[in-house]
């Protein structure tokens, strides 16, 4: 039996967000025995996400949890300013913790909306015996991040450039856990209170793994299968100035 992924997807409100969604989901109805996660940052469920969701095709879990307001970018906010998704994938822990047997066969994935999957991804994170990792193209300012060099399943070298020291130098797409570590470490999570760039770092530090236990995927570290992309924020004047004379509603 394939082991079943389960991807956890923070998601919020934003005109890009259902195409965002739909180049997503059409890549995942490709993946066998996958469960996706998908975590509104909201207060409750929204009528587009539901839709969505239904008519998906996919096997999917429909949370919600918003962001407290303290940590919770304005629009106008460099994207760095705060964490991102940080409630959301906690939601989403606690779901698999209190809804999934403890033995349960299956892999953990943190799959943020915007980025480029491959297909192959999936299939190299699903052999994961405990935590692995793999190069995440376009992150990190550099043309990949992660991994660098990788020898009979083993990371020798990381490559990255900024903040090397970080306990893990990945990208939130960069790596998977057996969902065993999470039952054994019941409090590891996300924290909205750690440095910039931190973020994998303190949860996979939660799960007591340390650089050494990570299992190389994508060929010895040698292939990009995953990229950290973005879409561009649609610049919206026209449709704001209707929506200001009430000829527009703002969804
Ligand atoms: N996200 C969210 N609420 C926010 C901002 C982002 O739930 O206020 C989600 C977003 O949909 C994505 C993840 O958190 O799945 C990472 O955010 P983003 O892609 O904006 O960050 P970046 O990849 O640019 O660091
Ligand atoms: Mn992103």
């Amino acid at each position: 039996d394939l082991p079943t992924i389960y991807a956890i997807t923070p998601t919020y409100a934003r005109w890009t967000q259902k195409a965002d969604l739909t180049r997503l989901a059409q890549t995942l109805l490709h993946v066998p025995n996958f469960r996706w996660i998908v975590v509104e940052d909201s207060d409750t469920k929204t009528p587009l996400v539901t839709r969505f969701l239904k008519f998906s095709g996919l096997q999917y879990t429909h949370l919600n949890a918003k962001t407290d307001t303290n940590f919770k970018l304005k629009s106008t906010d460099p994207n760095w300013l705060l964490p991102r998704g940080v409630s959301q994938r906690n939601e989403g822990l606690r779901w698999i913790r209190e809804n999934l047997p403890a033995n349960t066969g299956g892999v953990l994935y943190f799959l943020d909306d915007d980025n480029t999957y491959t297909l192959q991804i999936f299939e190299e994170m699903r052999s994961t015996k405990v935590a692995s990792a793999w190069p995440v193209g376009l992150s990190g300012g550099l043309k990949f991040e992660g991994p660098g060099k990788c020898e009979n399943g083993k990371v020798l070298e990381w490559y990255t450039a900024w903040k090397p020291e970080r306990p893990f130098p990945i990208d939130m797409a960069g790596f998977a856990v057996h969902l065993k570590l999470l039952f054994q470490h019941p409090e590891a999570q996300y924290s909205n209170s750690v440095p910039r760039g931190y973020l994998e770092s303190h949860f996979l530090t939660g799960l007591k793994l340390q650089r050494q236990d990570m299992e190389a995927k994508a060929n010895e570290c040698s292939e990009v299968l995953v990229w950290h992309t973005r879409t561009e924020k649609p610049k919206m004047k026209h449709e704001e100035a209707l929506i200001k004379q009430g000829k527009s509603s703002n969804s």
